[in-house]
């Protein structure tokens, strides 16, 4: 009798272990680790995921799988050990991990086939299962399970002959095309065009342009090339000269365009010198991990393309992963155009659907690279060459729900079991990663140049209050206003960043001052131009906007946006010929639109791109050669330790975007604390300073990265049950921290109340503290088990971003 171990989905319950199920017999050889399976949990039946087959059970009487849900495993032994890893270091449920490394499609419902893999042809499987298929297209998979050659599908599947494919959603249904298979040889073809009546011009047509085709066309690519009909086709077919099979055709989101044929540049001796350092530990399948400082411009993703390509000659595969922010159709386009089909892109602009199919492409190692945001860490590829973490300083890196990974310690987790280098790469890289780099835990490399030693362009500050007492009163600094004329004028470009962090919406009443607030949640809604109503990101409450101000009844109650909105008008009215092109979040909540607006930066149809945060990054275009910050201190002022981090980061990456290529660049930032360190090594573009700075406040306020941090909060919808319950989590943590740790709090949480459940908090800051993730593990489940009946939620968040 052969046992599965299954961690089981329970909903209520928090319960990390295995449990053991039953194979039935005919399924015995199919069953395999990394495979979903339905199980019977009490009187429910539950997803689980087979971790482990084995011949004993502890226990007497099992209960049996009662459905296979995969054919394939979707998670490979690799994956299956990461998530255990994960589980333990994030402190999460291993199911919780699990889930997390699939695609969303995975998680819903959807029917599912056996088909004959993309490229293969029925002909390849053996004799039994062509006889199973008949001339059908596709298998019903629950009758694919119930059958006696289940065994047989399921290596035609490994073999990469079938595949097991799910509809995901209407929208995420595999699409197929019709494909003509030409059975017959050229010299053939000829002989048959021949005996062809002449007046069959329209089979005369198509076998014409078949003599001289290829041996396989899509029917619509025919269409495209002759006035071929479909009957026409099907007269040939029934002569026996061509097939016409349904073929499965990817949705490929970026089909619709056509990407330039990159080739690989000449390194420069600084690039190259770095190069060879990643060469080397590649080849020599060293898990090495580079840190990789290098100013904006300095050539870093050529060196990541060229990495990438020695790995791929080597028959692996490589993980580039960017920040969601920074994952621009540019970004896309010079990857794609270097390496064409062979990359997977993953993002969370596309449909789940989407989705799913760049998973499968990546599953069925149909390509050799992925480039995505945080998630595509898990890519399921079986033997990585290299993984790229481009601005590894962002901060959405860190998963900010279960489980609460950070990505490049899950990088660096591959990177072991792989045996391939790490490459982490920033202009202004996060204190944590380069004091490791200090340390030689990282090591260092640096490209201090810009490429063609382009000067990094010339900063000035003007300090705004100064402005203010001259009687400007414009939110344009007399400098800034004269250098956007003459660019204006020179026909360059201009990027105006306005500094705002959280960058939404709210409605404000201008008499009162209240600011619209989600019932539920101690947070503002936020404002949704499209629907034009309010919103709660965090509990999902929704409302029309007031006329009148609930407080004051007052009508003077108005929407308040990102501030590009009024930068804009004010703009209209300053430089009235100015085209200006506005990115925020709300005019780029359609999908595509945020590449369509930098479509009319590049194609100069825009003199001046406004917009926030989201403009700082990974834009290259020739004719920038001015970049304006609107307000530099805003994203000082808020409750965060890093603040300071951040801001001199975001100062540094929009100043990068200002004079990349020929045209000089310059930068002007306007400020009200001209005097603070991150705004003044900013503008001196001076990053190492700045470390040096910035290390030595972490170290007198006891932050990262001289203290590691652990933020756990509880919630409840009674105050005082939420109150008890961090007491009780403080007291049993306090009793196991050493004399060096600091426990801080219980305190009521920055966000005090959630989805009308009240939050509380406390944070360890240690440096070392051995038993706390077994501790912290303990106290989780000890909540786990009873949260049922409790109601309360305890969430454990190690090395948080944000302390909300
Ligand atoms: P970074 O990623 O460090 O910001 P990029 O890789 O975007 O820098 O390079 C900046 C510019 O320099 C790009 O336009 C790129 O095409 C160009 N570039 C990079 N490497 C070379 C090279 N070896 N020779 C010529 N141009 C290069
Ligand atoms: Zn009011
Ligand atoms: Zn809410």
């Amino acid at each position: 009798m052969l046992i599965a171990e299954v961690y089981v989905e329970v909903p209520v319950q928090q319960i990390n272990k295995p449990f053991d199920y039953l194979i039935p017999v005919k399924w015995q050889d199919v069953v395999c680790p990394g495979m979903r399976v339905s199980v019977p949990f009490g009187p429910r039946k539950l997803l689980g995921f087979v971790t482990k087959i084995k011949t004993h059970s502890e226990l007497k009487q099992l209960k049996e799988i009662e459905s296979v849900l995969d054919l394939d495993p979707v998670l490979n032994e690799e994956l299956l050990q990461l998530g255990k890893w994960m589980a333990a270091e994030t402190v999460c449920l291993t199911i919780a991990a699990y889930q997390a490394m699939l695609p969303a499609a995975l998680k819903g419902k959807y029917q599912k086939t056996v088909i004959v893999a993309p490229g293969k042809q029925i002909q390849d499987c053996s004799a039994d299962v062509q006889a199973l298929f008949g001339d059908k297209t596709r298998l019903n998979y629950e009758e694919v399970l119930a059958s006696e050659a289940v065994k047989e599908i399921q290596t035609e599947i490994s073999n990469g002959h079938l595949e097991l494919v799910r509809h995901v959603g209407s929208k995420g249904s595999v699409r197929t095309e019709k494909v003509l298979r030409i059975l017959k040889s050229h010299a053939e073809l000829e002989t048959i065009l021949q005996e062809t009546k002449k007046g069959a011009t329209k089979q005369r047509e198509l076998l014409e342009f078949l003599c001289a085709g290829p041996t396989e066309i899509s029917f619509n690519a025919l269409k495209a090339e002759i006035a071929a009909t479909l009957n026409t086709v099907k007269i040939l077919a029934d002569r026996g000269i061509v097939e016409l099979v349904e073929v499965e055709q990817y949705r490929d989101p970026f089909s619709a365009k056509s990407f330039n044929q990159s080739k690989h540049m000449q390194l420069t001796p600084l690039q190259a010198r770095v190069f060879k350092q990643i060469e080397t530990a590649a080849l020599a399948e060293r898990n090495e991990t580079f840190l990789l400082y290098g100013v904006t411009g300095s050539g870093k993703t050529e060196v990541y393309l060229q990495s990438i390509d020695v790995v791929r000659q080597e028959g692996k595969q490589a993980i580039m992963l960017v920040p969601e922010i920074s994952l621009t159709p540019q970004m896309v386009t010079r990857f794609k155009g270097r390496f064409g089909d062979d990359v997977a892109v993953l993002h969370s602009g596309l449909s789940k659907g989407e989705k799913y199919d760049e998973w499968r492409r990546i599953h069925r190692g149909e390509v050799s690279v992925v480039v995505g945001a945080r998630s595509a860490i898990f890519a399921p590829f079986k033997q990585i060459g290299i993984i790229i973490i481009d601005e590894e300083h962002e901060g959405t890196y860190k998963q900010e729900d279960t489980p609460r990974y950070h990505t490049r310690n899950v990088a660096i987790k591959r990177a072991e079991h792989h045996r391939c280098p790490v490459v982490m790469g920033s202009a202004t890289p996060s204190l944590e990663s380069f004091a490791r780099a200090k340390k030689s835990v990282y090591t260092l490399l640096t490209l201090g140049e810009r490429i063609n030693q382009r000067a990094l362009p010339t900063v000035s500050v003007v300090d705004m209050r100064e402005e203010l007492r001259n009687g400007n009163r414009s939110m344009f600094s007399t400098e800034l206003a004269v250098k956007i004329e003459e660019r204006l004028v020179r026909k360059e470009q201009i990027v105006l960043l306005l500094n705002r962090r959280g960058y939404s919406s709210f409605v404000m009443c201008r008499d009162c001052g209240i600011v619209v607030e989600c019932p539920n949640c101690d947070v503002s809604l936020t404002y949704h131009s499209a629907g034009q109503n309010l919103k709660c990101h965090y509990c999902g409450f929704e409302s029309t906007v007031p006329t009148t101000c609930p407080s004051c009844q007052s009508d003077h109650i108005r929407f308040f946006g990102t501030g590009t909105q009024k930068v804009e008008e004010e703009m209209s009215k300053r430089f009235p010929n100015a085209r200006v092109v506005r990115m925020d979040v709300d005019t780029t909540r359609k999908k595509g639109a945020h590449e369509k607006l930098l479509q009319q930066v590049e194609s100069g149809q825009a003199d001046i791109l406004l917009g926030t945060q989201m403009i700082a990054k990974g834009l290259d275009f020739p004719n920038i050669t001015l970049v304006g910050v609107l307000s530099a201190d805003t994203s000082l002022h808020i409750a965060d330790f890093r603040a300071s981090e951040k801001t001199f980061q975001l100062l540094t990456q929009v100043s990068g975007r200002a004079g990349r290529h020929e045209l000089e660049g310059e930068v002007v930032i306007q400020t009200y604390t001209p005097e603070h360190y991150s705004i003044e090594l900013a503008a001196l573009q001076n990053y190492d300073l700045f470390y040096e700075r910035e290390m030595t406040v972490r170290r007198q306020t006891a932050f990262s990265p001289y203290y590691f941090m652990t933020l756990m909060t509880v919630s409840h919808v009674d105050r005082m049950t939420a109150m008890d319950a961090i007491h009780s989590v403080a007291q049993r943590v306090k009793a196991t921290l050493g004399e060096t740790s600091f426990l801080f709090g219980p305190t009521p949480s920055p966000i005090a109340k959630v989805n009308n459940r009240y939050r509380f908090q406390c944070l360890i800051k240690y440096r070392q503290e051995p038993n706390l993730l077994t501790v912290l593990s303990e106290i989780n489940e000890d909540f786990g088990l009873n949260s049922a009946k409790t109601g309360v939620f305890l969430s454990i968040d190690m090395n948080p971003n944000m302390m909300m």
